[in-house]
């Protein structure tokens, strides 16, 4: 325990070092960031454009306030002028083209703010989700408080920034498992007798594994010191040689399921007589708050007017505001909820995922943005306003295409000769929210997967399903 509490002041220490200063060509006021990766776990990573950053803020179980808000929209007005907010499909919320020598500054007023970076990026524990409204409904469970504890606990163990790879957690509590724990490294699910089951194990990418059941039943007072053996377990055993067979489940891959959770019981054995841990605090609500609003920025973007409109509307009409895991915010009133004007045709339409795609990324074999911009400019995507439709650049899956209802992959093909975008079709995936991956349809190009869509917004309780045959004519390969 004592070696643990000095690794753990270290890490403060270190946490401290790397929060303030000034960055200039690469020093934080004098004092070389060590690597790349330190700033990362800071969650600033440096863009394609020379001398910009991307700045990612942990919104912890999506809870955010009106005040945030507030401070979101002033920061990116003062230091990325004309650059959206960007929200991710972690409750996080992005600054796009911060300067670089602004950075701590933009640092500074979010944590003034309560809006925090550490840990939003790099190899080490991600923001833990939440299910977005299980608080706001009738007989609904509040765990955010609980969850913060647990994050602060986590954050002061030795190894919490020195994982092989990044390290998912999720709560869903509300059921449905809306928080997605198949494909997190770590899911609670709440049980009716309020203790937990643990999923886990679980992540996407090229070669989508869903997470299986590491313990059927686990306290509440259990939680912490059971995330702590697996990180501990984690970082021992993950590799450290191979990123793309750095993650949880490719150590599950390499022991095999039953060795693989025998040993983290073991592990966990030894912690469980440790402690103190902080115990999951979680208590029941009853806020009457019936009405509900799901706006869906287009490709997760919110201009700093839209925010602080937001702000505004859940100020004068005493609105509660969540970020939900589709790029999307939840807003709950005890009144019907009237949106501003700029935030009106945000409703009423699906969240399309997309991820950057040719534009920005270089794995991007398609432009993804286009075809999320088609779709939301059509006419007809009111019968998919409760839907997610997933667009992935390229067989990576990075928008959760590998577990969507409906969604495609880019691909590229030849047909006659002539390369052009494709799209591998995914359907009939559970969201992560259950143990089905999406099954794999043809390879159609834009102007069919349009109509498939349509369809599915014509009959919107009919689940999608795949063609059966081909239907691109000509001599085709796809790569
Ligand atoms: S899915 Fe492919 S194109 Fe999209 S962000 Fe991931 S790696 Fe890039």
């Amino acid at each position: 325990m004592r070696r643990r509490m000095r690794h753990s002041h270290a890490a403060a220490a270190h946490r401290e070092g790397f929060g303030r200063g000034n960055v200039r060509d690469g020093k934080f006021a004098g004092r070389v960031i060590m690597s790349e990766a330190i700033d990362k776990r800071n969650g600033t990573y440096p863009q394609k454009q020379p001398g910009l950053y991307m700045q990612r803020i942990r919104i912890p179980g999506g809870r955010i306030t009106a005040a945030q808000w507030r401070v979101l929209a002033a920061v990116t007005e003062a230091y990325c002028e004309g650059t959206p907010l960007h929200l991710t499909t972690r409750q996080d919320v992005e600054l796009h083209d911060v300067p670089g020598d602004s950075v701590a500054a933009v640092r500074t007023q979010l944590e003034e703010a309560d809006l925090h970076t550490v840990g939003a990026c790099g190899d080490t524990i991600r923001n833990i989700t939440l299910c977005p409204t299980c608080d706001l409904k009738p007989a609904g469970v509040d765990l955010a408080a609980g969850v913060g504890a647990l994050h602060a606990y986590l954050i002061s163990l030795p190894f919490y920034d020195a994982l092989p790879r990044k390290f998912k957690i999720s709560f869903s509590v509300c059921g449905q498992a809306c928080a997605q724990p198949y494909v997190n490294d770590l899911g609670f699910m709440l049980r009716t007798d309020g203790r937990f089951t643990v999923i886990g194990a679980g992540s996407l990418g090229p070669r989508p594994n869903l997470g299986i059941v590491l313990r059927e039943r686990i306290e509440l007072d259990e939680v912490a010191p059971y995330c702590a053996a697996v990180l501990e377990f984690f970082a021992e055993h993950g590799d450290r040689n191979n990123r793309r067979k750095a993650r949880l489940r490719h150590v599950r891959e390499r022991m095999g399921d039953e060795a693989f959770v025998s040993a983290i019981e073991q592990r966990f054995a030894s912690w469980r007589n440790g402690g103190p841990f902080p115990v999951l605090a979680m208590h029941r609500t009853q806020r009457p708050l019936p009405f509900a609003e799901r706006l869906c920025p287009p490709l997760g973007d919110l201009t700093a007017a839209q925010a602080r409109d937001l702000a505004d509307v859940m100020d004068g009409q005493g609105l509660a505001c969540r970020l939900g895991l589709h790029q999307e915010i939840f807003l709950r009133g005890a009144q019907p909820i009237r949106p501003a004007p700029s935030l009106a045709n945000l409703s009423g339409r699906p969240a399309v995922v997309c991820c950057p795609g040719s534009r920005s990324c270089p794995h991007g074999l398609v432009d993804t943005q286009g075809l999320a911009r088609r779709i939301l400019s059509s006419g007809w995507t009111g019968g998919l306003s409760d839907r997610c439709v997933h667009i992935s650049g390229c067989p990576n899956h990075c928008a959760h295409t590998a577990v969507a209802r409906m969604g495609v992959s880019g691909r590229r093909r030849t047909v006659d000769g002539v390369t052009q975008e494709a799209f591998e079709l995914f359907l009939g995936g559970g969201e992560g929210c259950s143990e089905a991956l999406s099954q794999r349809g043809p390879v159609i190009d834009a102007e069919q997967f349009l109509e498939r869509l349509e369809q599915w917004a014509d009959s919107p309780n009919a689940a999608p399903r795949a063609p059966t045959q081909s239907v691109h004519p000509g001599r085709t390969n796809v790569t």
